[in-house]
């Protein structure tokens, strides 16, 4: 979006939005948009220099922001961010679940028990973990953005465990949103290819990238700026009557399960 439409446009003024793994990509990008529209952004991730960092570009834009250190499936850090959050600011209005990894590319009959297990405790299980932690603090109206993949509804062979714990997140988000309604509404942004450092091996060799554009009916990779786009529809107001929803940011690839 442009500088002189996005003026004017704060939909998260007095809103407090937690976004998890959010010190670059996609979830800096959420950060960043909920900030520039108003809201005081709790951002963090695994490493501490990348908190400090990502908090420096934030509070260079005029954001207001706090920034905690938690790996997701680090049990004493999701209780760490929510207890910050809530002794900085009181409440909390939004939370984007946005981490996950990709330990693996063996195929499915080849992959550890130990990396199976990892991919299911941080794409999927970390997340119900933390909705569990911010629970008695989520504010009437407030709002939950999962980010799931195009994976989730074509699971690459490379990647198969990945897509299909981000599978698994479409059908979580369909419970969470029976399980929180009327209060909270939770809603899930499945991104196409975005060229971030997760993606790296996409979209870094050429010919790859290029298949990745061919997929697309846009002819062009996601930006984390249209993933930001997409969620802060979701989280706003102006989504205030989408509940258990999947919106694919995916400039047009198939998404049928
Ligand atoms: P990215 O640019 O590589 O950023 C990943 C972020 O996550 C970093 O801030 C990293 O910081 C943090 N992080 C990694 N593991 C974490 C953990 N266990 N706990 C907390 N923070 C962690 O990745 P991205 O492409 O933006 O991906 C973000 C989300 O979008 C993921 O859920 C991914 O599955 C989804 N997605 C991405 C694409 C794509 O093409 N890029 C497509 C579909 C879906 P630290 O290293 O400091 O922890």
């Amino acid at each position: 979006m442009k500088k002189m439409e996005m003026k004017g446009r704060r939909r998260f003024e007095g809103k407090v939005a937690i976004v998890t793994a959010s010190t670059q990509g996609i979830g800096l990008s959420i950060a960043e948009r909920l900030g520039l529209e108003g809201a005081s952004v709790v951002i963090s991730s695994r490493k501490q220099k990348n908190v400090d960092e990502a908090v420096e570009k934030l509070e260079k834009k005029g954001i207001q922001v706090l920034g905690v250190v938690c790996h997701v499936s680090n049990a004493q850090q999701r209780k760490d961010l929510i207890r910050k959050t809530v002794e900085k600011y009181g409440k909390i209005d939004v939370v984007v679940s946005n981490a996950a990894v990709n330990p693996t590319v063996d195929p499915l009959l080849q992959t550890q028990e130990s990396i199976l297990d990892k991919l299911w405790e941080t794409n999927v299980k970390a997340t119900v973990l933390l909705l569990q932690e911010a629970a008695p603090h989520l504010q009437k109206g407030s709002s939950v953005v999962l980010i799931s993949s195009i994976a989730g509804f074509h699971p690459q062979a490379a990647m198969a465990m990945y897509g299909v714990t981000k599978t698994a997140l479409l059908g979580l988000t369909k419970a969470l949103a029976v399980e929180m309604a009327p209060d909270t509404r939770v809603n899930c942004v499945a991104p196409g290819f975005v060229p971030t450092y997760f993606a790296a091996y996409i979209t870094k060799d050429e010919v790859v990238r290029k298949a990745a554009e061919d997929q697309t009916l846009l002819q062009r990779l996601g930006t984390p700026e249209d993933m930001a786009a997409a969620t802060a529809f979701l989280a706003s107001d102006d989504a205030s009557y989408i509940t258990g929803e999947n919106l694919v940011v995916a400039g047009g690839i198939p998404s049928r399960l």
